[in-house]
């Protein structure tokens, strides 16, 4: 089957990604946008642009039914859901297909399995993919169960949300003292934001490092795991700067464990693109989840192994066969993405506004993606990533040298952007040395090591 019209549900720079995925397939694009993103440049670049409602999410990218009957009035046969906002909304994934059209990515019911991290947990150990330590099911509400449950894992603990998502839903607990009050809130807290109070505890690891895997899966049983990430640097358990190969870490482990994950997939019928992520500390891996899409930092694989991951995933909905094999997958030098965000560098807290200079890098293996230019406006409903950039080298020297390069010709001007944030971590020894765990990038500015003029 081949589509003849993809509609993207989903804006800025991977809704830009998208369009010129299907560019490159010879497919037609529909760019949906609100009210907020009207006009904006990017929209030009698609074969259609619509504008489905206001511009809060919930009022346009969020919407569901206007977004179907934006397919509908367009006859776009397929919807790409990108990243964020519906991507793994199973109910959604659902109505697409009862609309007669296709999503792009997996079956609502891995979506769901996955979506749910104790049941993604359960699948994983059922593939013998090893997990970080904690309760199998939901923690019960006994506070008893509750004493034994997280004197059985250890202190600390983590108490996380089954439905969580962004870094949101999860507590440390020290000890005995804490338990009781940070399970009651993270349970409300999970109730409110994802609508299911099912909590469950992890041992809370101290020193990991954020490493995952990408993986391609086709509808006949084919798939593939292309390398890692490692995305320890984060700031409030969000990404802010991913690269790959990850440092010091035999080949063998990471084969053994991208072997496990290819297994997993196929043993639960997973297919498109997905990602498994690891906690890595002394040796050892242990799964925390699976997100079950396109992610932002997909450009380090892309840049790594040569394949386009965003074509990949379309034309697997299309029902072909994958036309990698594990042998044909080669990674080879070095690459790092770092995430431009419209926020101040040191506060992180958010600056919308209407950009009134941009220029964006160039040169040997750089690579820029964005929806930005000059007279842009970042509306303040929405998260605030503008631009990724990119850099490759045949070393981590010298992507990271390319990068420095990158990011020292960057112009922004109107908004605030987080470039000298990214210019502090780049020269600072401990990062470059490396390897950072994921408290890294918290504990330098907490310390108020990096000064950003
Ligand atoms: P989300 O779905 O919100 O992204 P994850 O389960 O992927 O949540 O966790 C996000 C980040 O939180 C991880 O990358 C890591 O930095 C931290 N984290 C999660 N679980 C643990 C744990 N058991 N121990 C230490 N840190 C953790």
């Amino acid at each position: 089957m081949s589509f003849g019209t993809v509609l993207i549900a989903n804006r800025g720079e991977i809704a830009l990604r998208i369009i010129r995925a299907c560019r490159q397939l010879g497919l037609k694009s529909v760019a949906i946008c609100s009210k907020a993103d009207q006009g904006a440049s990017y929209l030009d670049a698609a074969d259609h642009s619509v504008c489905i409602g206001g511009p809060t999410a919930s009022e346009s990218y969020m919407d569901g039914s206007a977004i179907l009957m934006a397919a509908e009035a367009t006859g776009a046969d397929a919807i790409h859901p990108g990243y964020g906002f519906l991507s793994e909304n199973a109910d959604f994934a659902e109505r697409v297909e009862a609309a007669g059209l296709v999503f792009i990515g997996p079956t609502a019911g891995a979506m769901r399995t996955m979506g749910d991290k104790i049941a993604a947990k359960a699948a994983m150990r059922a593939s013998a993919v090893p997990c970080v330590p904690g309760t199998e099911g939901a923690l019960s509400n006994d506070a008893e169960a509750m004493v034994a449950a997280a004197e059985a894992i250890g202190y600390p603990v983590i108490v996380k949300a089954a439905g969580g998502g962004g870094g949101r839903g999860m507590r440390v607990v020290r000890s005995v003292n804490e338990l009781d009050v940070s399970v009651q809130a993270t349970r409300e807290e999970a109730r409110r934001t994802f609508n299911n109070p099912e909590v469950y505890l992890e041992k809370f690891l101290e020193k990991p490092r954020h490493i995952e895997i990408q993986v391609l899966c086709d509808h006949h049983g084919n798939a593939v795991w292309l390398g890692e990430r490692d995305c320890s640097v984060q700031r409030r358990h969000q990404k802010v700067i991913e690269e790959g190969p990850a440092l010091g870490i035999p080949r063998e482990a990471i084969g053994a464990v991208g072997e496990r994950c290819v297994a997993a997939c196929k043993a639960i019928g997973y297919r498109g693109a997905g990602t498994l992520e690891f906690l890595y500390e002394d040796g050892v891996f242990a799964f925390i989840e699976m997100n079950t899409r396109i992610q932002v930092e997909h450009p380090v694989t892309e840049a790594l192994t040569g394949i386009d991951l965003v074509a990949e995933q379309i034309q697997i909905a299309q029902g072909n066969e994958l036309s990698i094999h594990q042998s044909d997958i080669t990674v080879s030098g070095h690459a790092i993405e770092c995430r431009i965000n419209a926020e101040h560098s040191l506060e992180g807290l958010p600056s919308p506004g209407t950009v009134v200079n941009w220029h964006s890098p160039g040169g040997p293996g750089v690579r820029v993606d964005t929806h930005v230019a000059r007279g842009t406006t970042v509306p303040p409903y929405y998260d605030s990533l503008i631009a990724k950039v990119i850099a490759t080298g045949r070393d981590r020297a010298e992507a990271l040298s390319r990068m420095r390069g990158a990011l020292a010709e960057m112009r922004v001007a109107g908004i605030e952007v987080n470039i000298a944030l990214h210019q502090a971590i780049l020269r600072d020894p401990a990062f470059v040395t490396g390897p950072a765990t994921i408290h890294y990038l918290e504990k330098a500015l907490a310390e108020k090591r990096f000064t950003v003029s």
